[in-house]
């Protein structure tokens, strides 16, 4: 009691004299969906070296903290960082390194674009895909000649949308050493007037590819800073690379080092023997934005294709069941040796012999592991009785967008029985607790509003079916807000240190122009993005 005394004068001076408590960022005046363990909204919030400082109300803040910076988000909505937690950032890059000529409406358009393209990139080799004579006004194949006068000196090859025939100009036929004497069994050079017009098709395609350039390191990072811009834009502030080497590790690592990469990366390596040798024996990688503890299967291919492994036949295909790329003999021999090096296994399962195949041998590697995490990527069709094998152990990683994109064809695949148990988001989220939520991009589009609307209103962007696809098997709102930040975390061992807005996490953070969380279903694909923030650093701004 008497020391108490003695202490009270002392605090009294101390707070009357003391400064503000200094920190890097305030934000204030948003609705901001912390994403915590009671999902609670709040106002404000503190950063100081990259971390959540304290939450809180603009008037409390603002009285207690002298901030380097303050964002003032004038109503707007905020979201813990954006996790996508099944994607492909380089091919997204490395395609974005080519012209992409889809949904061109004349060969005009195509030049336009091409030279566009050519004007922000500067290539020595000019490389395009995906134009549709059928989609034009005339419905003929182009000739080399606008090229040829465009770009005198700098080969150009675009491919058509098939991938069957290319348009190429006369440098690239030089150096494919392509003349009108070239002759191939399986494809065509065609002539007018006894010339190359420029159109190959099929087999003389290959003698161009031979010239492509190698790509050099420059190469690969500006595919994965042209991605990481794109990923930044529409809010995403984690990446899961679904199947990557160390090579491209390395490179985005030393890329976050010095400081050219803000994305974090949660990489899971392919089961090529290097990467395997290297990692499993150094254990797990981990930065504040690299973390490498995991490895990406194959169990099978795409519905789509008929890839997919089906215990019976397809539907729409009899005697066809699809194929195992890795059979379960191979996948259980792999999976313990992953066990024993503590990494976590992710496996693309799509089939339902797929699907039960990879659960078997996950129940038996990790029966003994007490926190394991294992992923099931896609888990798209699953039979009934299987569903029991997801558990706290085994987790769903799931794409909301598949099944919006499938939806039109799925039904013929499988048939009207199989069908219950695709593409079943809730199913799987009650036996797991938790779906980890991602895109698969660059196979689908990039944007996570797309996602959270396909999750929710189980419709395409063109609102279609008009009552949602199998809407039992829609997740709400708050389900899926988890499944695109705290739960991808927890999915990834990063639930400490990301996925909500709670002191001492990461200041990942999302700003969105409107409420996700309220406002009118249809409205959710076009809410643009305001900014993005990691680490307390703002990433992207939008100029609108
Ligand atoms: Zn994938």
């Amino acid at each position: 009691m008497k020391k108490l005394l003695f202490l009270l004068p002392l605090l009294a001076i101390f707070s009357c004299t003391s400064e503000k408590e200094s920190a890097d960022l305030l934000v204030k005046n948003a609705t901001i969906y912390t994403v915590n363990s009671n999902f609670e909204t709040a106002e404000a919030f503190v950063v100081k070296d990259g971390k959540i400082l304290e939450v809180g109300t603009s008037t409390t803040l603002e009285a207690k903290y002298n901030s380097t910076t303050i964002f003032d988000a004038n109503g707007r909505t905020i979201v813990p960082g954006l996790i996508d937690a099944h994607a492909h950032l380089l091919n997204l890059g490395i395609s974005m390194q080519q012209v992409n000529l889809v949904g061109t409406k004349s060969y005009q358009e195509v030049l336009q674009r091409v030279v566009a393209f050519q004007k922000e990139k500067n290539r020595d080799y000019i490389i395009g895909r995906g134009w549709d004579q059928n989609d034009w006004e005339i419905k003929e194949f182009p000739t080399k000649k606008e090229l040829d006068s465009i770009f005198p000196n700098t080969p150009v090859s675009l491919r058509r949308i098939d991938g069957h025939a290319m348009i190429v100009n006369s440098k690239a036929l030089e150096m494919a050493k392509i003349t009108a004497e070239t002759k191939m069994a399986g494809g065509e050079v065609i002539l007018i007037n006894g010339e190359p017009s420029g159109i190959l098709v099929d087999t003389p395609m290959r003698l161009v590819w031979n010239t492509y350039p190698e790509n050099d390191q420059e190469f690969y990072v500006k595919a994965i800073k042209d991605a990481e811009k794109k990923c930044l834009e529409l809010g995403l502030t984690t990446i899961n690379e679904a199947g990557t080497n160390r090579f491209a590790i390395e490179l985005m690592d030393s890329l976050q080092q010095s400081g050219e990469m803000s994305l974090r990366i949660y990489a899971m390596l392919t089961k090529d023997k290097s990467n395997l040798d290297y990692y499993l024996k150094k254990g797990k990688v981990k930065t504040d934005r690299m973390n490498v503890r995991s490895v990406k299967v194959w169990a099978d291919g795409a519905l789509g294709s008929r890839g997919a492994a089906m215990r019976d036949e397809y539907s729409d295909q009899a005697g066809h069941h699809g194929a195992m790329i890795t059979n379960e003999a191979e996948m259980d021999s792999l999976a313990k040796r992953i066990a024993k090096a503590g990494y976590q296994l992710n496996t693309h399962a799509i089939g339902d012999s797929a699907n039960i195949s990879v659960l078997r041998v996950y129940s038996d590697a990790v029966k003994d592991i007490e926190d394991p995490r294992w992923k099931v990527e896609h888990a798209q069709i699953i039979t009934p009785l299987d569903f029991d094998y997801f558990s706290e152990k085994i987790l769903p990683s799931i794409q909301p967008t598949h099944a919006t994109s499938d939806m039109y064809w799925a039904e013929d695949r499988v048939g009207s029985e199989r069908i219950k148990g695709a593409y079943a988001y809730k199913t799987l989220l009650k036996k797991s607790g938790m779906v980890a939520l991602g895109t698969d991009f660059p196979v689908e589009k990039v944007n996570p509003m797309y996602t959270f609307y396909a999750a929710v209103a189980r419709k395409d962007l063109e609102n279609y079916p008009e009552d949602g696809y199998r809407m039992e098997e829609a997740l709400t709102r708050e389900e899926t807000l988890k499944g695109m930040t705290i739960w991808a975390a927890y999915s990834n061992f990063e639930e400490n240190e990301k996925g909500s807005i709670e002191v001492g996490k990461f200041a990942d953070f999302t700003v969105l122009e409107k409420d996700i969380m309220t406002i009118p279903e249809d409205e959710i694909p076009n809410v643009n993005v305001v900014a993005t923030f990691i680490n307390g650093e703002k990433v992207y701004e939008t100029s609108k």
